[in-house]
């Protein structure tokens, strides 16, 4: 039986970057939630684009490719880079992982999005992802992506001691703007956080990154898409090359091991995960525990979105 949706109506995306997740690096056996059930073939099969239609031949060649003893990680590992002599920290990683739980998440809850909006979507996963990678461990990370033309809204979100990322995008019930704009808040545990707004002038999810650093972080970065969903972000040390910067391509970045004199400095790991659970998304809720009525309308249930991963839940007026 299908309940009437209900939005958060004092929800909004500013508020959510911080669901408290336990830090995983002391909790190896956190439980996974949503995709429990799904067998590794499963984990590989369904990571092909939900635009894509294959005929039954195509269909076999890709379950005979993606062979369920080929362990599939369930991380995405990002490393930090530091190139030595020009100065920049390059920061990269394969989100194939984090991708294949993206689109078993969209497959449980039957969405789907249009092609651009999904590849953008993705595209500020790998980037969000990237950035959180260039920051302090503690960070809890949160961006909100409004579009004009077309309109919509992105939200992404995630930190680098919970080893998680997640998002969202919108394209219903949201404000109209006059410009696309980013809006970054940051949360750090027992201090005051950062909130940033900048104005973006593309519809090209690298070159709001690269806006992004220059306004916010005040000093110039580049971001790429490379081969095989491997994505980077290359950001000015002190004293950078940043005529070699600036010159770089994807190609360059490829490369960049051979070419350059580096170091790896560091490796984080993420998932594609909220964390949301009916517990966390109840509190929301609790400006109607004296005025169920107006929540409720006579209904026995309704069904509520998490704002950050449009995951469902059914709350029913004994829960409030
Ligand atoms: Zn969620």
């Amino acid at each position: 039986m299908g309940f009437r949706p209900a939005r958060f109506p004092t929800f909004s995306h500013e508020d959510v970057g911080n669901f408290s997740l336990p830090d995983r690096r002391d909790t190896p056996l956190y439980p996974r939630t949503g995709n429990t059930g799904s067998s590794l073939l499963q984990r590989k099969v369904l990571f092909i684009p939900p635009q894509t239609r294959h005929t039954p031949a195509q269909q076999a060649l890709i379950l005979d490719h993606y062979k369920p003893m080929e362990a599939v990680e369930e991380f995405t590992k990002i490393e930090s880079i530091f190139v030595r002599h020009r100065n920049a920290l390059l920061v990269r990683g394969q989100f194939t992982p984090i991708f294949t739980d993206y689109y078993l998440h969209l497959m449980d809850l039957k969405l789907r999005h249009k092609e651009d909006l999904d590849q953008k979507l993705k595209d500020l996963l790998a980037l969000l992802t990237l950035h959180m990678t260039a920051r302090p461990w503690a960070e809890t990370i949160a961006w909100t992506v409004n579009l004009r033309a077309p309109r919509v809204n992105f939200f992404v979100t995630g930190g680098s001691t919970q080893e998680n990322i997640t998002g969202n995008l919108f394209t219903e019930n949201i404000k109209e703007t006059d410009r696309n704009i980013l809006y970054s808040q940051t949360i750090v545990p027992s201090s005051e956080g950062r909130k940033s707004t900048v104005e973006l002038d593309s519809n090209d999810p690298f070159e709001w990154l690269e806006t992004y650093y220059t306004q916010s972080e005040q000093r110039p970065a580049r971001a790429f898409q490379l081969k095989d969903e491997n994505y980077a972000i290359i950001a000015a040390q002190p004293d950078c090359d940043y005529e070699w910067l600036e010159s770089l391509n994807a190609e360059d970045v490829e490369k960049i091991m051979e070419t350059e004199e580096t170091k790896v400095l560091e490796t984080r790991k993420f998932r594609f995960f909220c964390g949301c659970s009916v517990e966390k998304i109840l509190p929301a809720l609790a400006a109607y525990k004296n005025n169920k009525e107006a929540l409720f309308h006579g209904d026995p249930a309704i069904e509520v979105s998490c704002p950050r991963c449009a995951a469902k839940y059914i709350v029913t007026p004994d829960m409030l």
